[in-house]
């Protein structure tokens, strides 16, 4: 069963949304676990306080090592296998080789970020994987979490309905999947693709690779660079090893 523990000031975020369709069946199924960890339970002053001001000065409070460092503590004592990753803006952004690679090992003690995040201090002292869902700020690592954890389960054995459908899907090729459409045949006046009807299944996949290739390159010129970097190995520049 993948484990996930989840160390926050809000356990009663999870499992949330993830007690819900695929997650939630999955989870009712005992494919998968969540353990929320109180992290307040950690403090140790009369107030139970987990934060303090920001040294240097500055907005804010941050999230003491002390405090954050015996939760964190706590959950490798009850998972020792497990990896700990914290949520937080610094950290290398989420991958769906990331996801996929978690998703094949015992689980993962999520550790969620909240006001202007955790002493660095934390990450010096215990092996703590920083990751990031996007370039954007959320107010708390809760629903980073959350992300990370719908990512991994519906890969899961036995989670998704069609098997299949983890493969072609968006990034796992390192390209963006290609459009889908449904019935009705007409829509507003709108057809679906001549081919996608022609049951003609090899013309159909190469229409489908050729829709992926040019919507990659266009909408996400970033991944298409990195997709051809990787295909097409470049001959050597001059000055280069
Ligand atoms: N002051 C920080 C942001 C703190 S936001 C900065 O500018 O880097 C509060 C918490 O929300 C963070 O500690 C983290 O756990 C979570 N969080 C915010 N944005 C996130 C993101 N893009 N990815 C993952 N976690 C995030």
């Amino acid at each position: 069963m993948f484990i996930a523990q989840v160390i926050t000031l809000y356990p009663e975020m999870f499992p949330g949304p993830l007690g819900h369709s695929i997650a939630g069946r999955a989870l009712r199924e005992g494919r998968w676990r969540c353990d929320a960890i109180q992290m307040r339970d950690f403090a140790t002053d009369r107030h139970r306080s987990v934060d303090d001001t920001p040294a240097g000065g500055g907005a804010g409070m941050v999230l003491r090592a002390d405090v954050v460092a015996r939760a964190v503590d706590h959950a490798a004592a009850a998972a020792p296998d497990l990896p700990v990753l914290a949520l937080t803006p610094r950290g290398r952004p989420l991958s769906q080789a990331r996801v996929r690679a978690l998703a094949a090992g015992p689980g993962a003690t999520l550790l969620c970020g909240r006001f202007e995040g955790f002493d660095q201090r934390l990450f010096e002292a215990r092996a703590i994987e920083e990751v990031s869902i996007g370039d954007y700020i959320l107010s708390g690592g809760e629903m980073g979490a959350l992300v990370l954890l719908d990512a991994c389960v519906r890969l899961l054995p036995g989670v998704m309905g069609a098997a299949s459908s983890g493969d072609e899907e968006s990034f796992e090729s390192g390209l963006l999947e290609y459009p889908h459409y449904t019935r009705p045949a007409e829509w507003e006046g709108r057809t679906i693709p001549e081919v996608l009807r022609s049951g003609d299944h090899a013309r159909i996949a190469a229409w489908r690779t050729s829709m992926a290739e040019t919507d990659t390159r266009l909408r996400r010129p970033d991944l298409w660079e990195r997709h051809e970097d990787a295909r097409v190995p470049r001959p050597l520049a001059r000055g280069d090893e």
